[in-house]
């Protein structure tokens, strides 16, 4: 978390595409582009967190804020809208560990109504849409993970996670350990099976009980190992096991909803659908309403906030459906969302506790967070016992003072926030907190640079930040060493042997065997590592060795350079001699960089002990280069040719990004938005109003079988 820039304060950047005449300044244009483009990535980075690591980093309440405001900004500047664009896509990650599988339906998200204004809004939609109110299904939004069950004439054939939407991960073997899914469907139910092959796909939420949510954790504290946030990344990490025995000791569960293909049973609404799961053997939540007015659903939204914390599993809102099939089918989809559905999503949640004191935090880079340490108090589903201040402006702002009686809140998951002390409840001791004049770790002076808000330690020996940099370099968005974790590597400081990330490619895999664990076996032993984990280790030290060249640079730990940051700077000085070759000029001038980040990187790179490290890694072995193959595979057939892609690619199955990947390696740009500028189109089914601008600007469109022969033979037709 350290480092990242904060989501409200996202420096300047370039705009990616060009922007289409408008009313609005081109100041403001670019203005709104350059922020598109920071939403973008922001919200990509916390999917990535959220799906794929299962352990996200800022609250629901805060990614959905950022989801709107980026939704907003699209709309006002539609020339700025990316088929690619993460509003348009449903949120997931599908890790290379599963097999992936490809939806035979999409699987959507939901579109949020965050108060009761706006469920109003999308009931009056409704409203507008028949003439007339229509029957709508009001369920509880089950804070778990979708699941997809595939059933072949009654058996469970496959399992299936949402994935991206249009691809999840096979997770069937894993599914089977969950005692609660059928493994065949009961009879009767079915004869209701219209589909001819009697194929069906299911689709529900697996979730966590709270209590085994608690009890997991325990036990991994028992352990000495990190707990889970909550019980939905509780769930989803559990289902996302290796081995499919752990999956099947954990307690996960299953409420049924839906189904992919409405038409393959012989239902007709959403109501009958969840009569049909029952029947069939199926979980079905049985807190569900059908309501005939406006004031119905917003009592049984008021009746699922009062009684949450009642429940045995996590609900992060209300889901209202329009009930009739034939109905949801008139209304259809967004490219993300249905828009015959809406999920009501509960405000955060507030509590309130004692601030006992407030700690000072030590990050890879030197800066110096305050945490609150709190009496530990149960918020939105887990217990929250420590909250980041971020910085001494915020502990000021907010005049939080050690000994008060604060307000905590929390949205659903992760990130606590404490937003300011109960005044009345302030005891008279209680202590205004100051950030220390020297360093929590190693005792040096702190500073802070004018124009910052950050206090720093910029010792180069502080033991803190060189936990926290090892740890960094060894994490999986940088050189992704799998074992390498904050035990073995704060063991490693303490033995001496590591003390920079050049040090971790001089371990081979019997010294690591020897290395003390910090536990004691019966005999108060201490206990070491062991062969089995030492060589699993070791081997991972050395694949790390071969990742590509961005890793280093996102992993060594320069200030402002990120993962996305550290692509980018690959992208133009793909090796670490044409990088140092690079002045503070030219770094500057890449398209995204500036000169503040330009400045950090050089200075970076002309610190000797920096370079010293930069050395002894490309002298161990570690690769300084660009994924070659990928470089080299970039060709110019299309240089100079921007294309923009609508509509579904049916015949090839191939998704807009992956199509316009395979452009991008040809040479061509990508652009979201036609112009008069655009060189083609590529229009596959159901093209929309992309296609139409097209055709008024007499923009030549290539079909989808147009688009594949110019894969294939290279060469655009004439
Ligand atoms: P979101 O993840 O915020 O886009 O919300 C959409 C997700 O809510 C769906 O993908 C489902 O996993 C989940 N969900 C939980 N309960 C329900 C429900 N009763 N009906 C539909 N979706 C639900």
């Amino acid at each position: 978390m350290e480092e990242q820039a904060s989501l409200f304060d996202m420096m300047d950047e370039a705009p990616e595409q060009e922007a289409a005449p408008s009313e609005a300044s081109s100041q403001e244009l670019a203005q709104a582009a350059a922020r598109i483009k920071k939403l973008r990535a922001e919200i990509e980075h916390h999917t990535y967190l959220y799906y794929a690591k299962d352990a996200p980093e800022i609250s629901d309440f805060a990614y959905d804020s950022l989801m709107r405001e980026l939704k907003g900004l699209e709309e006002k500047y539609p020339q700025f809208m990316d088929p690619s664009s993460p509003t348009q896509r449903v949120g997931g990650y599908v890790s290379e560990q599963f097999t992936s599988v490809r939806h035979e339906q999409r699987m959507y998200s939901l579109d949020n109504a965050m108060d009761l204004d706006e469920l109003d809004a999308w009931l009056a939609r409704v409203e507008e849409f028949f003439g007339h109110m229509v029957p709508v299904c009001c369920e509880l939004k089950i804070d778990g993970s979708s699941i997809a069950l595939t059933y072949d004439n009654g058996r469970l054939v496959r399992a299936a996670t949402r994935g991206d939407g249009v691809t999840g991960e096979d997770v069937t073997v894993n599914i089977r350990g969950v005692a609660d899914v059928p493994l065949a469907l009961a009879a009767d139910a079915t004869q209701l099976i219209t589909r001819q092959e009697g194929s069906i796909e299911l689709r529900g939420e697996i979730y966590m009980p709270k209590s085994s949510f608690n009890a997991l954790n325990a036990e991994a504290e028992l352990a000495g190992k990190q707990g889970f946030a909550n019980p939905r990344n509780a769930a989803a990490g559990s289902l996302r096991q290796k081995d499919p025995g752990i999956t099947a000791q954990r307690d996960l569960a299953t409420f049924m909803y839906s189904i992919a293909d409405q038409r393959s049973l012989g239902v007709n609404s959403q109501w009958d659908l969840l009569q049909w799961l029952r029947a069939a053997g199926f979980h079905v939540n049985p807190d569900v309403k059908l309501c005939n007015t406006g004031a119905e659903v917003r009592e049984f939204c008021a009746n699922a906030l009062k009684n949450r914390d009642g429940l045995a599993y996590d609900i992060d809102g209300v889901v209202v459906k329009v009930n009739n099939f034939d109905q949801q089918d008139a209304m259809g989809f967004t490219s993300r969302a249905p828009r015959w559905a809406i999920a009501f999503k509960f405000p955060p949640e507030e509590k309130t506790t004692l601030l006992r004191d407030i700690t000072v935090q030590v990050g890879r880079t030197g800066k110096l967070t305050p945490v609150a340490e709190l009496v530990p108090v149960a918020v939105a589903g887990s217990v929250v016992a420590r909250a980041t201040l971020h910085n001494v402006d915020e502990v000021q702002r907010k005049d939080v003072r050690i000994g008060d009686t604060v307000i905590v809140r929390k949205a659903g998951d992760v990130i606590p926030e404490v937003l300011g002390p109960v005044l009345s409840l302030r005891p008279e001791d209680a202590t205004v907190w100051q950030m220390p004049t020297t360093c929590p770790s190693c005792g040096s002076h702190v500073i802070r640079e004018e124009g910052e808000v950050d206090f720093r330690c910029i010792s180069i020996d502080c033991p803190a930040q060189a936990a926290e940099r090892l740890i960094h370099w060894a994490s999986r968005e940088a050189l992704d060493i799998d074992g390498m974790g904050e035990e073995i590597v704060a063991r490693l400081l303490e033995s001496g042997r590591v003390r920079d990330v050049a040090d971790f490619y001089t371990l081979d895999a019997v010294e690591l065997s020897q290395l003390e664990t910090g536990r004691l076996n019966k005999e108060g032993q201490p206990i070491t590592l062991g062969k089995k984990t030492a060589e699993k280790l070791a081997a991972a030290i050395q694949d790390s060795k071969s990742r590509d060249f961005w890793r280093v640079l996102n992993g060594i730990g320069m200030r402002h350079v990120g993962k996305n940051m550290a692509q980018v700077i690959a992208g133009v000085y793909p090796s670490l001699e044409a990088l140092m070759g690079a002045s503070e000029e030219n770094l500057a001038a890449i398209d995204g960089v500036g000169e503040k980040i330009a400045h950090s990187i050089w200075t970076f790179l002309r610190t000797p002990d920096n370079a010293a490290v930069l050395d002894r890694l490309a002298h161990l072995g570690v690769n300084m280069q660009a994924d070659a193959v990928a470089a080299a595979s970039v060709t110019d057939e299309l240089a100079g040719l921007t294309f923009v892609l609508t509509g579904s690619l049916v015949q090839s199955g191939m998704t807009r990004d992956e199509a316009g990947e395979r452009l991008k390696a040809m040479g061509a740009k990508v652009s979201g938005s036609v112009s008069k500028k655009t060189s083609y189109v590529i229009a596959g089914e159901a093209a929309g109003s992309k296609l139409d601008k097209a055709l008024s600007l007499g923009v030549p469109v290539l079909d989808e079988a147009a688009f594949l022969r110019l894969l294939e033979s290279r060469t655009l037709e004439q």
